[in-house]
C-alpha cells in the first residue's frame, strides 16, 4: 500500500473514532453484514457483544499504525486468529469477515464513500483477512484448555487471586496473556495475565479485579468457587526482557497490572544472569499494593532486582479493615505521587528496555509523561488494552 493510501485509510478511521458513537455504529454494521451473510456464525459468539466493538477497533488502529511495520502488524493478526479459534472460528470464515468489514466501512459513511476509499480499505480488509486465515491455519494445537480452580482468596474487597490447576501444562511465555472463560459466564471470554510463569504441573495464577458493572470480573471475584472448571486459551502478547539488548529494564506496574511483570520476575529469579531491573509498583492507597511484600521478597534473594512502591494517598482510606501496623515488609521505602510522574523525576530511563502494565489511562499517562522528560518511545512496550 502506498504512503497517500496509508495517509487516507488512517485519516478516515480517525474520523470513525472520533464521531460520537463511531466505533459502536462501524462494529455493529461489521456483525450485521458478517451474520446476515453467515447466520450460523452468529451461535459461535457470546450473547452480548459490548465488549466487540472497542476490541475490534484497537485491533484495526494497531494494524493501521503498523502498516509500515506489516511484519509486526501480521504477528498480531495471526495471535489474534490463533485466539478466534476458541470461538470455533477458521480459516475458511476470514474471508466473509473482510468483506463485511469493507460492507461496514460503505455502510457507515453511505453517501461519502468515494473510489480511493474503497481501494484502501479493500486493501487492507484483504491484507486482514489474508493474514488472520494463515494464523488460524498455523496452529494445530488445542484452541483452549480446562482447568480446576482449587484456590480463590479475595485480597481486597475488589480483588481476588485465583489460582487453578490445569488439565495440561498451558504454553504461555511469562509476560503473555491468556483469554479465559468462567462457567457463571460461558462464552465470554476475557483477556486475563497470568501472575506466574507457566510451569509443568500446569499451575497458573491470575489477579483479577472487579470493573463496576462489568460482566465477567463481578462474577470471578465474588462468585468464583473451588472446583469450578474454567476455559483456557492460547497465549497473546508480547511482553518480554530483551536478553540480546544489552539493556536494562525498567518495569511499572499499577493494579493488577503487576500480573505479568511479576510472572516475568519469578521467572527470571529461576535464572543465574539477569539485567538490572527497576520495578515500580503504584496504586492509589497503600492497600492496592496489595502484592509489594511478594515482590519485596523477591528483591531481596536477588540483587539484580529494586522494588520501588508509589502510592498517590499516604494512607489508606477509613473503610480498609486492617490497622496501619498491618503495614507489609517493602512498604518503608515508598514514594507518594502519581506514578507516571514519580517514575519520570528519576529521568528519561532512555538507556532501558521499559514495560508498563495497567489500566489503559495509567498506561497513557505513564508513556506521556516518560515521553515528555526525552524517553525514546521505541524503548517502551505495553499490551493493547
Ligand atoms: C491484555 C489484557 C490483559 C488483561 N489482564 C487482566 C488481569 O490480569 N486482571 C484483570 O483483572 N483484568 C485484566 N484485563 C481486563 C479484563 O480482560 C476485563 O476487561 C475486565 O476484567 C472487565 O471485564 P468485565 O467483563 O467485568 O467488564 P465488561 O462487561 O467487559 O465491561 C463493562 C464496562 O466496564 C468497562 N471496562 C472494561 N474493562 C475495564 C477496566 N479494566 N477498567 C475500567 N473499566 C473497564 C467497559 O468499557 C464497559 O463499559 C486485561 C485486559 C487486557 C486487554
Amino acid at each position: 500500500m502506498d504512503a497517500r493510501s496509508a495517509a487516507l485509510v488512517r485519516a478516515n478511521f480517525r474520523s470513525v473514532t472520533d464521531a460520537p458513537g463511531g466505533s459502536e455504529r462501524l462494529i455493529s454494521a461489521f456483525y450485521g453484514h458478517l451474520f446476515a451473510d453467515n447466520p450460523r456464525l452468529r451461535e459461535l459468539f457470546p450473547p452480548a457483544m459490548d465488549m466487540q466493538a472497542k476490541r475490534l477497533a484497537t485491533a484495526i488502529q494497531f494494524v493501521l499504525d503498523n502498516l509500515e511495520d506489516w511484519e509486526r502488524a501480521q504477528k498480531f493478526l495471526e495471535q489474534l486468529a490463533r485466539d478466534h479459534r476458541k470461538y470455533g472460528v477458521s480459516a475458511a470464515h476470514y474471508d466473509a469477515a473482510g468483506r463485511a468489514l469493507l460492507s461496514a466501512f460503505r455502510t457507515f459513511h453511505g453517501p461519502n464513500w468515494h473510489r480511493e476509499l474503497e481501494e484502501g480499505w479493500r486493501d487492507i480488509t484483504i491484507l486482514i483477512s489474508a493474514s488472520m486465515a494463515i494464523g488460524a491455519n498455523s496452529d494445530k494445537s488445542k484452541p483452549f484448555w480446562e482447568a480446576t480452580v482449587v484456590g480463590h482468596r479475595k485480597v481486597l474487597e475488589d480483588l481476588a487471586i485465583v489460582r487453578l490447576q490445569s488439565d495440561g501444562p498451558i504454553p504461555y511465555q511469562a509476560g503473555q496473556y491468556v483469554p479465559v472463560a468462567v462457567p457463571q459466564r460461558p462464552k465470554m471470554w476475557r483477556y486475563l495475565s497470568p501472575a506466574i510463569p507457566a510451569n509443568p504441573y500446569g499451575e497458573i495464577e491470575f489477579h483479577v479485579r472487579k470493573v463496576r458493572g462489568g460482566w465477567v470480573s463481578p462474577a470471578i471475584v465474588n462468585e468464583t468457587k473451588v472446583g469450578d472448571r474454567w476455559q483456557v486459551a492460547g497465549p497473546l502478547g508480547g511482553l518480554h526482557v530483551d536478553r540480546e539488548s544489552g539493556r536494562d529494564v525498567l518495569m511499572i506496574g499499577a493494579g493488577t497490572g503487576i500480573a505479568p511483570l511479576r510472572a516475568q520476575l519469578i521467572e527470571m529469579g529461576q535464572r543465574g544472569i539477569n539485567p538490572r531491573v527497576h520495578f515500580f509498583i503504584g496504586g492509589r492507597y497503600p492497600c492496592d499494593l496489595y502484592d509489594v511484600e511478594n515482590m519485596w521478597q523477591l528483591s531481596q534473594s536477588n540483587p539484580w532486582l529494586t522494588v520501588v512502591p508509589v502510592c498517590e494517598e499516604k494512607t489508606n482510606p477509613w473503610w480498609y479493615p486492617h490497622p496501619p501496623a498491618d503495614a507489609p515488609y517493602g512498604m518503608h521505602r515508598r514514594l507518594i505521587g502519581n506514578l507516571g510522574a514519580v517514575v519520570a523525576s528519576f529521568g528519561a530511563w532512555a538507556d532501558r528496555q521499559i514495560q508498563i502494565a495497567g489500566s489503559a489511562r495509567m498506561i497513557e499517562d505513564t508513556r506521556r509523561a516518560l515521553i515528555a522528560v526525552g524517553t525514546p518511545e521505541y524503548i517502551i512496550s505495553s499490551d493493547p488494552v
